[in-house]
């Protein structure tokens, strides 16, 4: 016996959703950008930590900001040299930082809910 005639729900794929991105749906992130800090991309996350914290102690010495960029460059290359601390990382198409095909902006397309077909936010891709 098949699964719709047991009387379960069987969804058309959303492959032409505006909201679906490698299985996963982007509905919630594009209704409120950022509001899920979990979605974001941890590496990138840490990058910013990272960042955040190079400010704070770049303060103390009066320096100017040529310098601080030089020296935030340095401290960018051993970086991202490092292992990325993300075991979920993989090899992307396009340039993108972190490389990693998992990506969009600053989101971490794992996170986000998965789309089990079509719903009914469906909203056909402009762009196919
Ligand atoms: S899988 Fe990729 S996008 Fe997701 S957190 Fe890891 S490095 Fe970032
Ligand atoms: S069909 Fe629904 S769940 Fe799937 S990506 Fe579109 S809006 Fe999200």
């Amino acid at each position: 016996m098949g699964d719709a005639t047991r009387g379960e729900l069987v969804r058309f794929p959303a492959v032409g959703c505006r909201f679906f991105q490698l299985g996963r749906c982007l509905y919630e992130e594009r209704l409120n950008p950022g509001y899920h800090a979990d979605w974001r991309c941890v590496v990138l996350a840490r990058w910013e930590a990272v960042y955040d914290d190079f400010l704070d102690r770049a303060e103390n010495f009066g320096l100017t900001e040529t310098e601080l960029g030089v020296l935030w460059g340095k401290r960018f290359e051993r970086l991202a040299e490092e292992s990325v601390p993300c075991p979920d990382v993989r090899a992307a198409d396009v340039d993108s930082m972190p490389e990693c095909r998992h990506l969009l902006e600053d989101v971490c397309l794992l996170r986000l809910p998965v789309c089990a077909g079509q719903c009914e936010r469906f909203r056909l891709r402009e762009n196919p």
